[in-house]
């Protein structure tokens, strides 16, 4: 089969991918991008439910206030108005305190920033005002937070955020109400396989260092829309060309330089310059056994991956107006109310709630326990009943749970060890992936900084360097005194 030619191939289409092809398309170099699926957005994308009749996603995405280069993204390619930003939370805990979990009553504690309070004492009023803490939980929280916020860490050497905790003297009231549930979905994984360091990022960018950061931002159309069809437009618009359903079978390597691809389908495709842009489970599978700093990369063969279960339900009335929900003491985390949230959103097939479940080692393989799916569902179900009694008398007219087994890398403490740079040592051959070197763990955040990191070294092996990824963000005033940050 004869060869075609490209200057630039991009290999997945997911948010990494997407991040670079459109990084270089603004700077006028078009890419040629292939994507395995019938759908761009990788991890981050929608299917159709036939019993709904609804494109849902395969799991509630979420961006915050301290995601810069991916909210700037999103500016860029015209889908920001897609996102609610909420400035208001709402934890759901139990309103006795006491370690009893038998005949509670949930409280919704409503969380928001005091507007004239300055930055980050702005939140010091909502974390005191969460009544499923008592007043000493509180205090012990306050002075376990500042210890982190400034605690130096050495990144060869670092405990788990879980044994630092106990070191540190938190109860286990205080770790599972709080340091649990922000953690836990905030990096998809359990404290003991949670780092100290990505514990301190979570709370330091999100809370600690300037105002707006916390504010969590919600689609409000799925995800298939967002980065299926509007970046595809973009970019084709620039000049690119996208390929779906088209899967790469091999990058072809001479010596120290990338001189082409090969398609799952045989065809040839000549190309001084190629991303990768897959999971890092598929890299080995794309690459010669034999490549010059092959060795840089083996780290990825020992990241290991945490899985994220998502309950979709209908039932047939509204079961509370809430748009969305944090929950403490249960198997749910958060809920969304996709119903309130969703730009025209129709309630024909029901009010439409998504429950998601990060780091749901226990709801797969043998932890599981031969639960089975119904069984799983009927729990969350009864969650939701015990805090909105309205879904006692609703009726639950279609569910589904969805598993990613392979959601996330764990942040595990040696992680970024084992994340190679965007870089590689073979001529025209670069890296972008969530699990690449960004130093955030498994978000969009992390995947839009790999493809623009890749689209620099790109940028600056063809003489046109230049820094794209936005400077580290500034302290306020206070954080920079009473945390040192
Ligand atoms: C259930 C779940 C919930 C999540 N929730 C959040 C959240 O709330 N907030 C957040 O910020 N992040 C969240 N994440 C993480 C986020 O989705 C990922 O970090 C991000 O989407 C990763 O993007 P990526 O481009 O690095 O990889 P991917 O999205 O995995 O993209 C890689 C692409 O490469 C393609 N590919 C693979 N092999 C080939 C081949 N041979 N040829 C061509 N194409 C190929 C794949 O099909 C895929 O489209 C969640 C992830 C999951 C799974």
């Amino acid at each position: 089969m004869g060869a075609s030619q490209s200057e630039v191939v991009i290999i997945g289409g997911g948010l990494a991918g997407l991040a670079c092809a459109v990084t270089l398309a603004d700077r006028e170099i078009p890419v040629s991008l292939y994507e395995s699926r019938p759908r761009l957005g990788g991890r981050a994308s929608s299917f159709a439910d036939k019993q709904s009749e609804q494109l849902i996603d395969n799991c509630q995405h979420v961006s915050m206030g301290c995601c810069f280069e991916f909210n700037r993204f999103c500016e860029t390619v015209g889908i920001a108005d897609s996102f609610q930003r909420a400035a208001e939370l709402y934890f759901v805990g139990p309103d006795s305190i006491g370690p009893d979990s038998n005949g509670r009553q949930f409280k919704v504690n409503r969380f928001a920033a005091n507007p004239l309070l300055p930055s980050p004492l702005h939140l010091l009023p909502a974390f005191g005002g969460l009544s499923y803490l008592s007043w000493s939980d509180k205090i012990q929280l306050a002075r376990g937070l500042k210890q982190l916020a400034i605690a130096i860490i050495d990144l060869e050497n670092e405990p788990t955020i879980a044994d630092w905790l106990v070191a540190h003297g938190q109860s286990s009231a205080v770790i599972n109400r709080f340091w649990n549930v922000v953690l836990v979905s905030a990096l998809s994984e359990s404290l003991d396989r949670i780092s100290l360091s990505h514990a301190r990022k979570v709370f330091v960018d999100g809370f600690l260092r300037a105002r707006d950061n916390w504010q969590v931002l919600i689609p409000t159309v799925p995800l298939e829309h967002l980065y299926g069809t509007v970046i595809q437009d973009y970019l084709k618009q620039r000049g690119s060309k996208i390929s779906l359903q088209t899967g790469v079978e091999n990058i072809r390597i001479d010596g120290q330089q990338v001189t082409g691809i090969q398609l799952r389908d045989g065809s040839e495709i000549d190309c001084p310059r190629v991303v990768l842009a897959v999971p890092y489970q598929r890299v080995f599978d794309l690459l010669p056994d034999e490549f010059p700093g092959r060795e840089k990369l083996t780290g990825i063969q020992q990241l290991e991956s945490a899985p994220i279960t998502s309950v979709h339900l209908w039932f047939d009335r509204e079961i509370t107006s809430l748009p969305h929900a944090v929950f403490v003491d249960t198997l749910s985390q958060w809920m969304f109310n996709r119903s309130r949230l969703m730009q025209n959103a129709s309630t024909e097939s029901g009010y439409y709630y998504q429950v998601v479940i990060s780091a749901s080692h226990n709801l797969t393989g043998s932890a599981r326990q031969g639960r089975t799916q119904s069984e799983i569902i009927g729990e969350v179900v009864r969650e939701l009943a015990m805090i909105w009694p309205e879904a006692n008398a609703a009726e639950l007219l279609h569910s589904r749970m969805v598993t990613e087994h392979q959601a996330v890398f764990s942040v595990k403490p040696g992680v970024e060890q084992l994340r190679p740079s965007q870089h590689t040592q073979v001529e025209g051959l670069y890296l972008a992936g969530d699990w690449t070197s960004t130093g955030w763990p498994a978000t969009m955040e992390g995947a839009v900084r790999s493809g623009i990191q890749a689209a620099e070294f790109l940028l600056a092996d063809l003489d046109r360097p230049e820094t794209i990824l936005l400077p580290p963000a500034q302290s306020s005033f206070l954080s920079k005194i009473l945390f040192r940050l």
